[in-house]
């Protein structure tokens, strides 16, 4: 586990119009997020928050700024050495492989022992209620079962920090309150730095330890829950 901080962090996309020097999607981001803190970064569509998490990830180079991740300054480095697992809203699951084999394959690339990824395996499947499924295609999954599957291989790379960018966004009403739950639940165990990005104010507060509050690309609030809903 790790803390993440964003130091003045700008991110300018070359583009935007005429004489325009481009757009500007973050603008001096300053952020602390704590070792083992939930932070949820909220905002409306095109306030810079996947901008954000992109270049936490290393997904997106940072156009000015630091990013540290634990002591270090990673903003040259490639996403794969920055020890941190991703979640998409589009599961990304191999369709050709069981669930087991999706929960496996990151750990074989990485040349893990076998014993150990049985150990993680079993043990990702167990706390997310998926061995059941574990020999199933994800063509045989619901909605809500493939989103699982895709925090489970997050999960099993034991990473130093969780991103997830809308995971539940595109799962019914229903769904998402059950996986709100998983969540603080797999956050309550692993203890894991999360950032975790959503339009919800809804999620933002029941997930969040903290919330960051964007617009148009600039830190607005960030504070707890309670005291952002004491002082809208
Ligand atoms: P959010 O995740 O809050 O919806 P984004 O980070 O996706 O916001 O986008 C922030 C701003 O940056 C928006 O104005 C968006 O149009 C712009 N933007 C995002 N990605 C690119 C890109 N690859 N090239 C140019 N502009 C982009
Ligand atoms: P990781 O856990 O590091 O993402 P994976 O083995 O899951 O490792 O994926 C390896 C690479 O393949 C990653 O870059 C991932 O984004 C990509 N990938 C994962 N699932 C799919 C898929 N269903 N189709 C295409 N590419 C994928």
């Amino acid at each position: 586990m790790a803390k993440i901080a964003l130091k003045g962090v700008d991110k300018v996309y070359s583009g935007g119009g005429k004489g325009s020097g481009g757009v500007k999607a973050v603008d001096n981001l300053d952020l602390e997020i704590a070792d083992g803190e939930f932070m949820v970064l909220v905002g409306p569509s095109g306030c810079g928050k996947s901008t954000a998490l992109r270049m936490i990830a290393g997904l997106e180079e940072i156009s000015a700024g630091e990013l540290l991740i634990g002591d270090e300054v990673v903003n040259d480095r490639p996403p794969k050495d920055r020890d941190i697992a991703m979640v998409f809203q589009n599961y990304a699951l191999y369709p050709h492989m069981t669930v087991e084999q999706n929960l496996a394959f990151g750990l074989k690339l990485r040349k893990i022992a076998k014993p150990e990824i049985q150990r993680r395996v079993a043990e990702a499947a167990a706390m997310l209620g998926l061995e059941p499924y574990l020999k199933r295609k994800p063509a045989a999954l619901s909605g809500g079962q493939r989103q699982r599957v895709a925090m489970g291989r997050a999960i099993v790379r034991e990473p130093q920090a969780f991103l997830m960018d809308e995971p539940l966004s595109n799962l019914d009403a229903k769904l998402r309150v059950q996986m709100r739950a998983s969540l603080n639940q797999l956050h309550e165990r692993l203890g894991v730095t999360t950032v975790y990005v959503t339009h919800d104010q809804v999620e933002a507060m029941t997930l969040g330890d903290r919330v960051a509050v964007l617009r148009d690309g600039r830190l607005q609030q960030v504070d707890t829950p309670k005291n952002l809903f004491r002082n809208p």
